[in-house]
């Protein structure tokens, strides 16, 4: 699978304000927010798409969701609310092929998202 600038993040090549961390998970700020807090969560494992995921990352995918609705609560916002977004291929608007999930929050979210 090619590199991207996730793998760089995880690789501490590029920086990137890094909020949380543990053996299979990395979580930084978006550094274009579409909320008042905009936080990736990435498996430090390179999977392009939620397409490429297979039953080997079951745990993993797993892992990545709680650590995302733990952060939310340490921070204390889980209870006010937040939303988890991940984007698969084109339509999906996906950008960066090394699946993540959008954490955000801070601020009223809309239905559809369009
Ligand atoms: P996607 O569009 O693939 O769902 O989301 C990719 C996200 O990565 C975008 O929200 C974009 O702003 C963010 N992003 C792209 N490059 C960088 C970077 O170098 N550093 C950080 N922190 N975020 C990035």
């Amino acid at each position: 699978m090619a590199d991207t600038i996730f793998d760089k993040i995880i690789r501490r090549e590029i920086p990137a304000d890094i909020v949380y961390e543990d053996d299979d998970v990395l979580a930084f700020r978006d550094i274009a927010p579409a909320a008042p807090v905009h936080v990736l969560f990435i498996p430090k494992k390179a999977i392009a798409t939620l397409n490429d995921a297979s039953e080997a990352d079951v745990a993993l995918i797993g892992k990545l969701v709680l650590a995302a609705a733990r952060w939310a609560k340490a921070q204390g916002f889980a209870e006010k609310g937040y939303r988890l977004v991940t984007n698969c291929n084109k339509d999906g608007g996906q950008t960066v092929f090394h699946i993540h999930l959008h954490l955000l929050a801070g601020r009223q979210m809309h239905w559809p998202p369009g």
